[in-house]
């Protein structure tokens, strides 16, 4: 007998067939003899819907009411799954998040889990009953309202659910069955993957494979929870994302991700003296813009160029910031260029081995793609690539480190 928590995404229960399929997942793991509790999402589009009804009315909505509208969208689906469960005679029951309670802090609309009392859920799930948990769903305790944890959020309530009730694996259904080497939409042939490590996971979510949301995996890297990615349309294993000790094999390269939500910023002829990179980037991280790659040059005549990527939502925010500050950072010209591509090759065996990033400049250079900006970290290579060029860049690299199928 195991104890799982069984997440499913928006399109899992898009409509009332999808949450009769979602049911049947759930009553053969408990005929089976497993403990399950359930997390669902909103059907798939509500969120987005009910999101747009907040900015329409007004752009700068209050971010607690915002919440209260929001949070609806998973109180639907786990009422419906509830039922779903009970009319194929399982005893289940549905649970909001300040129902458990799932507590969190005060940062609306993007809320931090800070503690989940799994007490009674756990003793429901003792007497043979499935909780059918909101995604998304917080309460804050200082002013008692409800929160949400930010777009994807349910992922994380998954992760975290799983972590509190002490659950054997935490099992996330989606649309696609498993993590792959790349995205199979580019090259046909990326393979699934049967395991990666927390560490590859999330260098991955965290660079553009959408697969699981880049928080769930931090917390599931910290609480060591076991976690699977599969289908809940075909009856196939997923991928297990584990510790890194669990796998055998590691290879050089596990998987490529890209990303085209970044844009470039150059600050030509940046004066080459101490105190000018906190003058550029204090005031980006106080305006929370996420800064990600950096390079700077030589300097030569006294002056230097930098350049960086943020967000390309970010942009607009970052280019006022920065014009703002150019008499007082002392920067001739500020170059932003937003049609731009961010590959980055990830493996934990990079820390063993020598001449991955080389062979990725090989490989890029053979098709003729210029490299403007390239960053590394332990397991990670990343080149900033012109975007029209992304498709190639992907397949040449899958293909050279021998990942095709
Ligand atoms: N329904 C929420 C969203 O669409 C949470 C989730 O699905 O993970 O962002
Ligand atoms: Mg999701």
């Amino acid at each position: 007998m195991s104890r799982i928590v069984m997440k499913f995404g928006g399109t899992s229960v898009a409509d009332l067939d999808r949450i009769r399929n979602v049911a049947a997942r759930v009553k053969r793991e408990v005929d089976a003899g497993n403990q399950v509790a359930v997390v669902v999402s909103a059907m798939a589009g509500t969120t987005n819907q009910l999101v747009k009804w907040c900015q329409d009315l007004s752009p700068l909505h209050d971010a607690r009411e915002y919440d209260t509208v929001v949070a609806t969208g998973e109180q639907v689906t786990i009422g419906l799954t509830a039922i779903a469960l009970q009319a194929v005679g399982v005893e289940a029951r549905s649970w909001q998040g300040w129902q458990v309670p799932i507590r969190t802090d005060n940062a609306h609309g993007k809320a931090r889990v800070e503690e989940i009392d799994g007490t009674e859920l756990i003793a429901r799930m003792e007497q043979g009953q499935v909780p059918v948990v909101a995604g998304f769903q917080g309460i804050e305790p200082g002013r008692n309202r409800v929160t949400t944890l930010g777009r994807g959020g349910s992922d994380l309530s998954a992760v975290a659910l799983a972590a509190a009730l002490k659950a054997d694996r935490c099992d996330i259904y989606t649309d696609v069955d498993g993590v792959y080497t790349t995205d199979p939409r580019i090259v046909p042939r990326a393979r699934k993957l049967e395991r990666i490590s927390y560490e590859e996971m999330l260098e991955l979510a965290s660079v553009g494979a959408k697969v699981l949301q880049t928080r769930s995996v931090e917390l599931a890297m910290k609480a060591r929870v076991r976690v699977q990615v599969l289908s809940s349309f075909e009856d196939k294993p997923g991928s297990l994302v584990v510790d890194e000790d669990e796998i055998m094999e590691k290879p050089i390269v596990s998987g490529i991700a890209y990303s085209r939500d970044e844009a470039k910023v150059t600050l030509r002829r940046v004066p080459d003296r101490p105190g000018v990179a906190a003058r550029v980037f204090g005031p980006l991280s106080e305006a929370n813009v996420n800064v990600d790659m950096i390079v700077q040059n030589v300097g030569a005549d006294g002056t230097t160029d930098m350049t960086f990527t943020v967000g390309k939502a970010d942009l607009p925010r970052a280019r006022d910031i920065l014009e703002r500050g150019k008499a007082e950072v002392g920067f001739e010209a500020l170059l932003a260029d937003d049609n731009v591509a961010k590959i980055s090759v990830v493996g934990i065996g990079m820390r063993t081995h020598a001449g991955v990033a080389s062979s990725m400049f090989g490989a890029l250079a053979e098709k003729g793609i210029n490299i403007q900006v390239i960053s590394t970290s332990e397991i990670k290579v990343s080149v900033l690539v012109p975007a029209d060029y992304t498709e190639l860049a992907v397949r040449a690299l899958h293909t050279v480190y021998g990942l095709d199928a």
